[in-house]
């Protein structure tokens, strides 16, 4: 009987002691699992904030968020580039980390109306920038306010681009106005009688012929330009004698060199390029037409040029006259840049030669400059690629 007990009682202890152990068991299993599950967790909210951040700062746009008190949460890397900051923005507000009264108000706007697109903002920097901002209230599936977004795309660009085409567009019916209404003036004259005097009418007519004619140069260099800036001119490459090339083009100015009793040098020794032989002979001819033009009377203007160290062939252009100043030696290349707008016009220039001669030398690969010194002439240089097959 007590055998019977004491067997009942261990069997008991038993019984209870292996369901401990089990459990025992079972629970440090359990509890390993939370652990390696939370851990888990953890790498992956750990992972998708890395990802989060390369995101962010991957984005071109510039990213703001702030926190429900209107607090900085996260400024992405293109935000801090848009606006040169290097400092840790997280926690200030926006006034305290960028001083600009404008966005402060642009996001009180946002708490006001919830969202705010397409809104241009122009920093107050020395170099002119414009940001378009897009901004809008986040709020949680209860529809409480968590904080607010900022989405800012730089506009810099598009602006310069937008306001070059005005100053073009400006520019050229300007160009185009001035012939026209002097053509426009004097035939007027001349069918109020002017015409029934020959000498008069003759004069007359001249001033119209030279007006046309600098209608159609105009034009001309319109196109060309046009045809240049959009890539649609496919260069015909060939070697080019340039020394060859350079006397042609002597020869086709000979008459305007005369008038003004300019001598025409040609010092170039025998070198060949690879070059598009009638866009060559443009860059030629406007630089020697306006060192004839620009330069002085009885004076000279030369070509000359030689092979660079690194291969290349350096030409120049050179006339003895009065020069270009050193502020406008850049600007010269722009298009209807004038040092001397009433010598130009005088002249018959149309205020694009160089910027012609800029594009074609580049699209050879080449690159151009002006070299001056006040009183004492003006040298333009530019480069191009020897040919291998010369
Ligand atoms: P333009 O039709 O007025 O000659 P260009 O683009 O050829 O236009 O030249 C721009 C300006 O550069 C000219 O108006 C002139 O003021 C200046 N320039 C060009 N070549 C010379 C030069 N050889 N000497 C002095 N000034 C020059």
């Amino acid at each position: 009987m007590w055998l019977l007990t004491i067997l009942a009682i261990a069997a008991v202890i038993g019984i209870h002691l292996w369901w401990r152990r089990k459990f025992a068991a079972l629970s440090g299993q359990r509890a390993a699992e939370i652990e390696a599950s939370h851990r888990r967790q953890q790498q992956t909210n750990v992972d998708a904030k890395a990802q989060q951040q390369i995101l962010f700062n991957s984005m071109i746009e510039g990213l703001l968020l702030l926190d429900r008190t209107q607090k900085i949460y996260l400024a992405n890397r293109a935000f801090k580039n848009l606006f040169g900051l290097k400092i840790e923005l997280r926690g200030k507000t926006i006034l305290e980390a960028l001083r600009l009264h404008e966005l402060d108000d642009l996001v009180k706007r946002v708490q006001a109306e919830g969202q705010v697109f397409d809104y241009e903002l122009k920093l107050p920097d020395l170099s002119e920038r414009w940001l378009r901002v897009n901004a809008a209230v986040i709020s949680n599936s209860a529809g409480e306010r968590e904080g607010t977004i900022l989405v800012f795309h730089d506009l810099t660009r598009l602006k310069q681009l937008e306001r070059t085409r005005e100053e073009f567009v400006a520019n050229v019916s300007h160009e185009l106005r001035t012939p026209l209404s002097l053509i426009k003036g004097y035939v007027e004259t001349l069918l109020d009688g002017a015409r029934n005097n020959p000498d008069v009418a003759e004069r007359f007519l001249k001033i119209i012929e030279r007006n046309t004619n600098r209608l159609d140069l105009l034009i001309q260099d319109l196109l060309t330009i046009s045809a240049l800036e959009s890539g649609r001119i496919k260069l015909n490459l060939q070697p080019v004698e340039l020394r060859q090339l350079a006397g042609k083009v002597f020869t086709d100015l000979h008459a305007r060199a005369e008038n003004k009793n300019v001598s025409l040098i040609n010092e170039l020794p025998e070198l060949t390029a690879s070059a598009d032989a009638n866009r060559l002979d443009q860059v030629f001819a406007n630089l020697v037409d306006n060192a004839i033009k620009y330069g002085r009377a009885s004076g000279a203007v030369k070509i000359g040029g030689k092979k660079l160290e690194d291969g290349r062939l350096e030409i120049f252009v050179r006339d003895d006259g009065p020069g270009i100043p050193p502020e406008a030696l850049d600007r010269v290349f722009e298009r209807f840049y004038r040092v001397d707008k009433a010598r130009s016009r005088d002249q018959g220039g149309t205020g694009l030669g160089l910027s012609i001669v800029k594009h074609i030398v580049q699209a050879h690969g080449g690159e151009v400059r002006a070299e001056s010194e006040t009183g004492k002439g003006a040298t333009f240089f530019f480069t191009l690629p020897e040919s291998k097959m010369g």
